[in-house]
């Protein structure tokens, strides 16, 4: 089996951001140390023993061309690159408008700059709500950008804040994807001594999965029919949950939602991507959702192997290896349409001329696309 692959969900740290991490004392951070940097990133890291080190940071984070290699050796053709958690919620209110922008227009370049190689979504400054959607617009302007990521807790306020309607609305006008991803996760001090593995496994899923029903609830995609929103990690747990969600609004008797449609209406208007990393969840997410609307992901440079650095770049990850386990599960005419077919639609965009072709070689249930 030998498809090529656009992947959706992909991270840089940008070296404006990195610059800005190495000179913070207090999470997000970077700290340098004999063995390397660490990332250290997530609310109350530093607390937990388990985790108090936060994570290896090498170029894999940063720098442009350790993300082509990675997308060579795993046969990705296209990447759209967003910046990862947590984007820049923690930066002060009158610094972050510019800061978005200037941090958006750096990736601009280097996707400009790449070949056909890299799209991306942008960042955009939360704490000035009303600054967000002239950026969005503004985005709109620029050829390889293709939407914006947004954290699923808007940075606090809930993505269902009134004061982010206009982010819908210029997102809808513009045709520009919203991506939804978690950072902050739901159940602190639920999961304690269990490293990252809980929180980023429940408490991202749910954050994510809650923010897009919240979303759906005070009808944002009722107002908007055509916002495109792309939903991480396969969708959290809504694919899975979506009749609980539909049941639990019809029979609910202390409220009504005024929403014409049941939430799984509203969630088959969005996209996902395939990070379901079994076969099982994939079913579902191709159960449930527009087939048109998977797309495939990586999570590239999160879950990095066990490896040294040395080696780093010849192996094969684990991320990718399971989801693409899990998509060979699918026919091939699936495959083909995960892989990369929806993308290419989705983004408007042709495959580069020489793609590169997928490495991995999983097995393909009908035996065809051989390389
Ligand atoms: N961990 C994170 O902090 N972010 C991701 O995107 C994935 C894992
Ligand atoms: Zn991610």
């Amino acid at each position: 089996m030998s498809l090529p692959l656009i992947d959706v969900h992909t991270h840089m740290y940008l070296p404006r951001y990195v610059a800005l991490l190495r000179a913070r004392s207090k999470v997000p951070r970077i700290v340098s140390g004999q063995a390397g940097d660490r990332l250290i990133i997530l609310p109350d890291e530093e607390a937990d023993q388990s985790t108090s080190a936060g994570r290896p940071m090498g170029g894999e984070f940063h720098v442009v061309d350790r993300k082509l290699v990675f997308m060579d050796h795993h046969g990705i053709a296209i990447s759209v690159v967003s910046s990862a958690n947590p984007w820049i919620d923690f930066v002060e209110a009158e610094e972050a408008p510019a800061l978005a922008a200037h941090l958006n227009d750096d990736l601009e370049d280097i996707c400009a700059a790449s070949d056909g190689r890299l799209l991306g979504f942008g960042v955009l400054a939360l704490q000035r709500p009303e600054t967000c959607a002239a950026e969005l617009r503004r985005l709109a302007g620029h050829p390889h950008m293709r939407g914006v990521i947004i954290g699923s807790a808007g940075r606090g306020r809930g993505l269902d804040d009134p004061d982010f309607e206009p982010i819908w609305q210029a997102a809808a006008d513009t045709g520009l994807f919203v991506f939804i991803h978690p950072h902050y996760g739901i159940g602190h001090g639920l999961f304690p001594d269990s490293g990252h593995a809980l929180m980023l496994a429940l408490g991202f899923t749910f954050e994510t999965s809650i923010a897009v029903s919240l979303l759906i609830l005070r009808g944002t995609l009722e107002r908007h029919p055509g916002l495109k929103l792309l939903v991480a990690h396969a969708g959290g747990t809504l694919p899975y949950l979506a009749g609980r969600l539909d049941s639990c609004v019809k029979n609910d008797i202390s409220k009504d939602f005024g929403l014409p449609h049941p939430p799984s209406h509203y969630l088959r208007q969005c996209w996902y991507d395939s990070l379901a990393y079994h076969p099982p969840a994939l079913s579902a997410l191709e159960a449930f959702a527009d087939p048109a609307k998977i797309l495939f992901g990586t999570d590239h440079p999160f879950f990095r192997p066990h490896v040294g650095d040395d080696v780093l770049d010849r192996t094969t990850w684990p991320s990718p290896e399971e989801n693409l386990a899990a998509l060979s599960s699918l026919d091939v005419e699936r495959q083909r349409a995960i892989a990369y077919e929806n993308g290419l639609a989705a983004f408007g965009v042709a495959l580069p001329s020489s793609p590169r072709r997928l490495r991995w070689g999983g097995a393909s249930p009908n035996g065809a696309e051989g390389s």
